[in-house]
């Protein structure tokens, strides 16, 4: 009978295990994963406390930063309100002109004035009397004028952020003294993104937003700076280029007499198309080309 008795004990005891064992075992896993818990959440704020004093600066390299960064103390009027609400228009097109004044620029504003056509004119740094009188005609004949930069020399203007300031400075006087007007728009030379300004053209870019500038690249080229350009290839680029979907900001060049011979050959197609034409303000959404762009084969 002792012996049942006891098979019974040992067979509770087993039904005791076979039942309670899991739960055990959950408990002390439970209490494993706390403290495996809380080793992590000690290491992680470790980690976060020093990225933290990685991060900022000590004093000595503060000073650093905030000298490298003079340039932003420079030209305290080099500043315009930065457009927030940009306007789309449809089927509009925009022709844009760089590098004038040339002695082909006012044949330019007569085809335009001919047609009524407003257009856009980032010129550079010609401070001679007629250069100045035909950015006034520019002016009164209702396009915008606005800076292309001085000297457009690459290596100067793009040398260093200050560089391009000094530059900047320069031709954006230049267009207050003879015409009155403050430029609010302006395009880079090479376009926002080239090889010459990879270097800077993010620190750059940041400082001309931070100026309240707006910048504006181009979606259509007329393809008239090579020498191969002829006025069959310059009116076919445009043509070709401008679409109902496009933002049509047109690249042309008021150097070239190629152009000037494809010109109302395009404003006469591109009406009969159903086109507007219009100029660049800060109101007008940029065209800016996008970072990877020069892996992509850029200018
Ligand atoms: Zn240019």
């Amino acid at each position: 009978m002792g012996s049942v008795r006891f098979f019974r004990h040992v067979i509770y005891l087993c039904l005791f295990f076979i039942v309670a064992g899991p739960y055990f075992c959950m408990a002390a896993l439970y209490c494993q994963n706390r403290e495996l818990h809380a080793e992590i959440r000690e290491l992680t704020l470790k980690v976060l406390d020093t990225e933290d004093s990685e991060k900022a600066p000590s004093r000595s390299e503060s000073r650093k930063i905030s000298s490298s960064l003079g340039y932003q103390d420079k030209y305290p009027d080099l500043y315009c309100s930065p457009q927030t609400a940009f306007v789309k228009k449809e089927k509009t097109v925009y022709l844009t002109f760089d590098d004038g004044p040339s002695r082909f620029t006012e044949s330019y504003l007569n085809i335009l004035a001919k047609h009524n056509v407003k257009a856009t004119f980032f010129v550079v740094g010609r401070n001679d009397p007629k250069s100045r009188e035909i950015m006034k005609r520019i002016v009164d004949d209702g396009h915008t004028l606005a800076p292309h930069t001085y000297s457009h020399v690459y290596s100067t203007v793009y040398a260093s952020v200050e560089a391009f300031l000094d530059d900047f400075s320069k031709i954006h006087g230049l267009i207050y003294e003879t015409t009155g007007v403050k430029p609010t728009i302006f395009r880079f030379p090479g376009g926002t993104v080239n090889v010459h300004n990879r270097r800077i053209f993010r620190e750059l870019s940041a400082e001309m937003l931070r100026r309240g500038y707006t910048f504006f690249d181009w979606d259509v080229s007329a393809a008239d700076a090579t020498k191969n350009a002829t006025m069959a290839s310059v009116l076919d680029s445009i043509i070709n280029g401008v679409h109902e979907n496009g933002r049509n900001i047109v690249l042309m060049h008021d150097t070239s007499e190629v152009t000037l011979k494809a010109l109302e050959k395009a404003i006469i197609y591109l009406k009969n198309k159903g086109y507007a034409f219009d100029r660049l303000t800060n109101e007008v959404a940029p065209v800016t080309f996008y970072y990877n762009y020069l892996k992509e084969g850029g200018v």
